[in-house]
């Protein structure tokens, strides 16, 4: 049942024109049409290719078939689950309020598909960031062409096998190809396009997209920085940073980057986050199979150069360090006295290795992170509410997480995405659904209203009913 076999040798153009010409088919079928293909999507995933994934992740970077469940598929069926037993409420016309002074008409916000979308994604969460977008495309009734990321191949085939059998190219293509390719169907006048990925990336996507403006969702990356302050669980802060640096082995967006914990606290911070790798990971982490691998040895590379770079310039490390050129392992590192000049901090680290700064006051921190770019992800471990809501006063990110790491990608209520360099727009549940959705506004008149008195040509007596109208409505 392999429905791109029907359109095997297409240019991208013959793509993007048949998918311009079955747009308001698609975005026509009744909902339970659409709800039907999200259900089928849900069986893909949850089912029919679910040890087909886990192969896939495991073959391109070594990742943990629980790790692939947890941080690939979960994500990505509850998006469905969510938006298939929504999806009546968000296609409903919403209506809203009339004024006074319209009197006598109705109004009301009709969610229409945007129309022909691009999605490209990355590497690091291949399946999770591409079906993810998806099943709001889907959901909001678009076309879609996805440009999946060149470094996970396995992943990028595995994507295109499971659309292939469950869509038809003039509704749903998959483009595989990297650089090149992007920056061919970056010409097509794409209604939409969501990319995640790098904010170097983003800014060629956004000039791109300015040549036919069309509309764009960047989901972007950066230094997402986590505060442990005096009265924080340390227990608990160490457990979950590690786990959320250490899922993926650091390559996620919202990773914390590093990490500025309240000097009286160092010490036990430091410790429980060492033990709490060993439980993880064991004696040897690179030996384990609950690390996952860097994805490639160009990642490594940049990985090792930063760690480099840094010990050259006084940074120390407390524990790891090694790394293991022939399966593209590294170890959890955690490190200090990391300059704030040094690589390792003026780039996204993307990687296994975790700055641990001290402060004093409050104030150090947030100096820090507001000199720096608004980053998309900021964490706080706290018991002092005060604290905390003085740090989300003070600060601007995409989305803070207190007393936990990465989770609130996992809430498909709140909007994910970041804000200026760490990316535009949101994704997730309605979130998701209104950005390839364009919110049509729908004005009726039902009855003349007030604005017929008003109407030319102007005489004394209309001049001031409108001074009555300015003052009164
Ligand atoms: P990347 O920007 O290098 O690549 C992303 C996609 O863009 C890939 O499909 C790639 O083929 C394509 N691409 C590369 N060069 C291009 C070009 N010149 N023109 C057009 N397209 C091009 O990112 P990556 O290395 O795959 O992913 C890591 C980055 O993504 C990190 O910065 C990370 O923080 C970010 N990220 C963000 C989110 C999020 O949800 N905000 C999630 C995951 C990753």
């Amino acid at each position: 049942n392999n429905h791109q076999a029907i359109m095997p040798n297409n240019t991208y153009q013959e793509i993007f024109e048949a998918q311009s010409k079955n747009q308001f088919a698609v975005a026509n079928a009744p909902i339970s049409e659409r709800k039907q293909k999200l259900k089928q999507l849900l069986q893909a995933i949850e089912v029919t290719f679910r040890q087909e994934i886990r192969d896939a992740l495991l073959a391109d970077y070594g990742k943990h078939p629980a790790e692939v469940d947890l941080s690939e598929v979960f994500p990505v069926t509850s998006e469905l689950k969510h938006a298939i037993s929504r999806l009546n409420n968000w296609t409903s016309p919403q209506s809203v309020d009339t004024p006074l002074a319209f009197i006598g008409s109705s109004s009301w916000i009709q969610y229409e598909p945007k129309g022909v979308c691009l999605i490209i994604s990355p590497w690091n969460f291949p399946i999770n960031l591409t079906f993810g977008p998806l099943v709001s495309a889907i959901a909001a009734g678009n076309t879609v062409i996805i440009k999946p990321s060149e470094h996970t191949p396995h992943a990028s085939t595995l994507i295109k096998k499971i659309i292939a059998s469950l869509f038809n190219p003039n509704e749903i293509a998959v483009v595989e190809g990297a650089t090149e390719a992007s920056t061919e169907l970056l010409k097509l006048p794409f209604h939409h396009i969501f990319f995640t990925g790098s904010p170097a990336i983003g800014k060629i996507i956004m000039a791109a997209a300015a040549k036919n403006l069309t509309s764009f969702t960047l989901e972007l990356g950066g230094k997402s920085p986590t505060i442990v302050d005096e009265s924080a669980n340390i227990e608990a802060a160490a457990k979950r940073t590690v786990w959320g640096k250490y899922t993926n082995n650091g390559q996620v967006c919202i990773a914390p980057d590093y990490v500025f914990v309240h000097e009286s606290k160092k010490t036990a911070f430091v410790e429980a986050l060492q033990k709490q790798i060993q439980a993880f990971f064991g004696e040897n982490p690179n030996k384990s199979d609950n690390l996952t691998k860097i994805v490639n040895s160009h990642h490594l590379g940049r990985l090792k150069g930063y760690l480099d770079q840094a010990l050259s310039v006084g940074a120390k490390v407390i524990t790891g360090g090694k790394l293991n050129a022939i399966d593209n392992s590294f170890e959890p590192t955690v490190l200090e006295n990391v300059p704030m000049d040094a690589d390792m901090m003026t780039n996204e680290i993307f990687g296994p290795f975790l700055p641990i700064y001290t402060y004093n006051n409050i104030s150090e921190p947030i100096d820090f992170i507001n000199k720096n770019e608004k980053p998309l992800a900021l964490y706080i471990y706290s018991k002092d509410s005060k604290n905390t809501k003085h740090i989300l006063k003070n600060t601007r990110a995409g989305s803070t997480c207190i007393n936990n790491n990465d989770v609130q990608f996992f809430n498909n209520n709140l909007p994910f995405g970041g804000v200026n360099n760490s990316g535009f727009g949101k994704s997730h549940g309605k979130f998701g659904f209104e950005a390839f959705s364009n919110a049509r506004s729908v004005y009726k008149q039902h009855i003349p209203g007030a604005l017929e008195l008003l109407m030319p040509p102007y005489n004394n007596f209309k001049k001031t009913m409108i001074d009555l109208t300015i003052k009164w409505f």
